[in-house]
């Protein structure tokens, strides 16, 4: 039996099954202090009474991905209280002593979506999460892609287009980049209401359209991936994946070698995607 964790700044998700696409039990615990957190998710599996073969975590961030660095599966620094250096996979591995694959939660979602979900047919997926930040994973052939650490990109620089007003964007690190653009506290703060709370006719739909067209246009072009999913609070939006999907295809030029095999698409897996991907990342575990 397999023991995913999809750990959250709001709440823990846990399952145990068999398998990624057969959870037997699951539990949400809010996320306090680590200490309290980690010992609630620890004991909740230790009660369940199975004998786990291996742990998968898909964790918020930032993390340490780099399994030769000291500091492997700790949350680095965040603005979370208390959270900062915590040992996730450390803690369970030595509760447990199974096992432990620890990865991001964008990129435990896009292995669940590419696995089970939007792109079980296709060889190459990206997942972008547009909600309170943005985030996303790429995978190839079954494995996600990491390099340096991993992917970031929500923090692309979109193209200003001319009729932009020339709002200066709420990324900390970067003014407006694509989170400082599209994510949900970049519209708020733009235009005093969720996109979803805006009129149709607002020229806000465009926008966001806009600069989320252009990042699918230069995914396929740099990464070729089949599938771009789309997720998130933002992308609950009536008609934005539509104009997303159009606009992608416009900004391609018919230029691009194998467009006809990509697509923009929403989420099959909502909202168990992280932790379906937990599990994968459980079953990699096993597998070594
Ligand atoms: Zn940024």
């Amino acid at each position: 039996m397999f023991g995913g964790i999809e750990a959250g700044g709001t709440k823990f998700v846990l399952a145990i099954g068999a398998a990624a696409d057969n959870i037997e039990a699951q539990a949400t615990i809010a996320t306090r202090a680590p200490e309290e957190t980690l010992a609630e998710a620890a004991d909740w599996f230790s009660a369940s009474g199975v004998q786990l073969a291996a742990i998968g975590i898909a964790s918020f961030g930032p993390v340490q991905l780099d399994r030769s660095a000291p500091d492997w599966g700790h949350i680095t620094s965040t603005t979370k209280p208390g959270w900062s250096g915590c040992d996730i996979a450390g803690y369970f591995a030595k509760r447990f002593a199974v096992p432990v694959r620890f990865d991001t939660d964008v990129n435990g979602a896009a292995l669940a979506e590419y696995n089970f979900g939007a792109g079980h047919d296709a060889d190459s997926l990206a997942y972008v999460t547009v909600g309170t930040g943005i985030g996303g994973g790429i995978v190839y052939g079954g494995q996600v892609v990491h390099g340096a650490g991993h992917p970031e990109l929500g923090h692309l620089y979109p193209k200003r287009p001319a009729q932009d007003d020339g709002f200066l964007g709420n990324c900390t690190f970067h003014g407006d980049c694509l989170e400082g653009l599209a994510s949900g506290p970049a519209i708020m703060r733009r235009w005093g209401r969720a996109l979803s709370d805006l009129p149709p006719a607002h020229p806000a739909h465009a926008l966001v359209a806009e600069y989320l067209a252009q990042t699918c246009h230069s995914l396929f072009a740099a990464t070729a991936v089949e599938r771009i999913v789309l997720g998130g609070g933002v992308m609950e939006t009536p008609g934005l994946l539509d104009r997303i999907a159009f606009r992608t295809r416009a900004l391609g030029r018919n230029y691009l070698p194998g467009r006809e095999k990509q697509s923009v698409v929403a989420p099959a897996l909502n909202p168990v995607s992280g932790l379906v991907g937990a599990m994968i990342l459980a079953e990699e575990a096993l597998a070594g």
